[in-house]
């Protein structure tokens, strides 16, 4: 159950849904962009310092409240999440937990006043669900590193001031470092900018690195880290992208129900007829499924929920599966708005089209749901054989 705080800042975060997101998406998704000012005014809100502590300027929301906020947000537009579940998520999440007190108080403040957004730089084209296998390179050069490669599908990548870039400086899996970069630093170029089925209005780009010097004190962690990073960071990332799934479903059945009431067939409203009446309930069955995994996983993050001996890979199988559940709640769910719809849900004109496109791109980043269910499944026999 949320609690009054936890409910105030979920109404904030609807109310500024409603009146500022929800009257531009269909602009935004057309001219493939968000404009700067959003980010001003969800800044002014703290929602670009949503998990940042007080004493660097944020809002210190526990997960539950993030992911509340953030689902709130989803069901005003799903670009406007995708970026602040990075920059809020995976990126704070990496300076909380790896940064040094410098780095953290270097970046956080400006993070979470929203002077820039911040961006994820894991994938490449060859290595998505692989990152393991990255090409990109950091070699030491006098007093720094200098990074070499492509980074692929970079969410918020040319707008951030700040990247977290993953670069190999050693072999295998142990050999991956991360850097935080400012996006200033030069050879660093948009090469690519990608025009993607859904999520429009986020920016998705490709960035070349070519011969960027870093000073030694830009290599977060320790060399070989970077891995370990990554994956810890994507533990609230993948939350932040099933709290994102939960707002696109949410939005999907709303238009779905109220469209049902109002068009009549047969003399009826649709929401009259046992077939629709199938679907809204199961719409809502899914997505109170998703929700209360999702909030299970959350209430074990804020050490409130759970039980307390798991284990962190098991934390991470939960997510995993937060994360395939939501997504998929949403993908369903769209899908069935549409259908709902009619043939009018196929038209550019409604915005349950939009949602299904919007929804598909959550069951492929972050970890593609495939690769998800084969952590979630080697967690399960690994616990079932520790029971034997
Ligand atoms: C809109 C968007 C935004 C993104 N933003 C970012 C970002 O900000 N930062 C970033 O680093 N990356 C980002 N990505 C990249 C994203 O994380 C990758 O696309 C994703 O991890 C999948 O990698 P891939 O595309 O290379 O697919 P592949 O790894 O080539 O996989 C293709 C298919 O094969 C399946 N598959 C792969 N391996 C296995 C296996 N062992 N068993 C069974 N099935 C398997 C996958 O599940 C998938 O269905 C973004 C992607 C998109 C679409």
């Amino acid at each position: 159950m949320l609690t009054a705080e936890q409910l105030e800042i979920r109404a904030m975060a609807r109310e500024f849904s409603r009146g500022e997101i929800r009257p531009h998406v269909e602009d935004w998704d057309t001219e493939r962009a968000l404009p700067e000012e959003i980010f001003q005014k969800l800044a002014e809100l703290g929602f670009l310092g949503m998990r940042v502590p007080e004493a660097h300027g944020g809002l210190a929301l526990d997960a539950t409240t993030y992911l509340t906020a953030l689902e709130a947000l989803a069901w005003g537009d799903a670009s406007v999440a995708l970026s602040l579940s990075i920059h809020n998520g995976p990126v704070t999440r990496a300076l909380l937990g790896w940064g040094t007190e410098a780095q953290q108080e270097r970046w956080l403040p400006p993070l979470a006043a929203g002077e820039f957004l911040a961006a994820f730089a894991l994938s490449e084209r060859d290595a998505g669900s692989d990152p393991s296998s990255l090409a990109a390179e950091a070699r030491p050069s006098g007093d720094g590193w200098i990074l070499d490669g492509t980074k692929a599908w970079v969410t918020n990548g040319d707008r951030a001031g700040l990247l977290l870039v993953f670069a190999r400086t050693g072999e295998s899996r142990d050999g991956i470092s991360a850097f935080l970069v400012p996006r200033e630093t030069p050879g660093i170029e948009v090469v690519g900018r990608d025009r993607t089925l859904g999520l429009s209005a986020s920016e998705t780009v490709t960035l070349g690195l070519s011969e960027v010097f870093l000073p030694r004190e830009a290599m977060l962690g320790a060399p070989g880290e970077g891995f370990e990073i990554a994956m810890d960071a994507l533990t609230i990332g993948r939350l932040g992208i099933a709290a994102q799934s939960l707002g696109i479903a949410q939005a999907a059945f709303e238009h779905a129900l109220d469209y049902s009431g109002e068009r009549e067939q047969f003399g009826h409203s649709l929401h009259r007829f046992g077939g629709i009446e199938e679907k809204l309930a199961g719409m809502a069955i899914r997505i109170a499924q998703a929700r209360a995994l999702t909030l299970e996983v959350a209430a074990f993050v804020d050490g409130d929920g759970g039980p307390s001996e798991e284990l962190p890979s098991s934390l991470r199988a939960r997510t995993a599966m937060a994360k395939v559940a939501a997504s998929e709640a949403a993908m369903w769910t769209a899908d069935e708005a549409v259908q709902i719809y009619g043939g009018y849900g196929y038209m550019r004109d409604y915005p349950v089209e939009r949602l299904m496109r919007d929804a598909k791109g959550t069951e492929i980043y972050e970890g593609a749901n495939e690769v998800l269910r084969m952590l979630v499944a080697r967690h399960t026999v690994r616990e079932s054989a520790g029971a034997e």
